[in-house]
């Protein structure tokens, strides 16, 4: 027993795993093809999908914001939560990625809630404040360029209705956060982490699933 968080070596994360991962199919499928794509260590665990789609139940989201897409795992994981009338707005540059992840979007009937905007997803955000949407999202996921982070983060709580849920991955870079900055990803995550701390708009509780995932509610 410890009064700090417990440290999962391979068997206990299998176990883990095993005793509560529940995928649809289509998760499954989109692991399994991601598997071989040079960039397979983009993609959230299962576990981290799971844990943010009852955290999308949870506070009963419709309308999502998702920046960083890349095969679509992440997006499908939060699409599957919502209602059959909710949205991802999903942004992302590369068209690539994205594409290999929308016929399991197709296969899990859950296509039609996800919004694909192939653009700088600073341009999607501004675009979005721009058209008078402040307020009007419920939750998002910013998991793309960590120098740009502290910009969506931003952007996201503009656009969040007040007890709406930002989650931000990646926070613990691998454990290179706790170090000095070998470089800007690192350095943007600990200004963005220090900042947050001190950000008395949100509630905040940093998560160690997967990379590390901030969650920032809106007050
Ligand atoms: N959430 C994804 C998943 O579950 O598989 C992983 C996202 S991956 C870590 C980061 C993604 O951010 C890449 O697909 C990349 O193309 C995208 N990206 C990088 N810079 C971006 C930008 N300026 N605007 C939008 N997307 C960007
Ligand atoms: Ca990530």
């Amino acid at each position: 027993m410890s009064t700090r968080t417990i440290a999962l070596d391979d068997i206990l994360y299998q176990y883990l795993v095993d005793v509560s991962l529940r995928e649809h199919p289509a998760q499954t499928g989109l692991r399994a093809i991601t598997h071989d794509h040079p960039y397979v260590r983009m993609q959230i665990s299962p576990e981290q999908g799971q844990f943010m789609a009852m955290l999308v139940k949870l506070i009963g989201a419709r309308r999502t914001l998702e920046i960083g897409v890349f095969t679509g795992y992440s997006a499908l994981s939060v699409a599957l939560a919502l209602p059959i009338d909710g949205c991802v707005v999903a942004c992302d540059i590369n068209q690539e990625y994205t594409d290999i992840g929308q016929p399991f979007w197709e296969q899990a009937g859950v296509a039609h809630k996800i919004d694909l905007r192939i653009a700088p997803a600073i341009d999607t955000l501004d675009t979005l404040v721009a058209e008078g949407q402040g307020g009007q999202f419920d939750f998002a996921f910013i998991d793309a360029d960590k120098t740009a982070y502290d910009t969506y983060y931003e952007r996201c709580l503009t656009l969040l209705r007040p007890g709406g849920l930002i989650a931000i991955d990646n926070v613990l870079w691998g454990g290179k956060v706790a170090y000095a900055p070998d470089e800007d990803d690192t350095a943007a995550l600990q200004a963005l982490n220090r900042k947050l701390h001190a950000d008395g708009r949100i509630d905040l509780s940093l998560v160690p699933i997967g990379d590390g995932l901030t969650l920032a509610r809106k007050r």
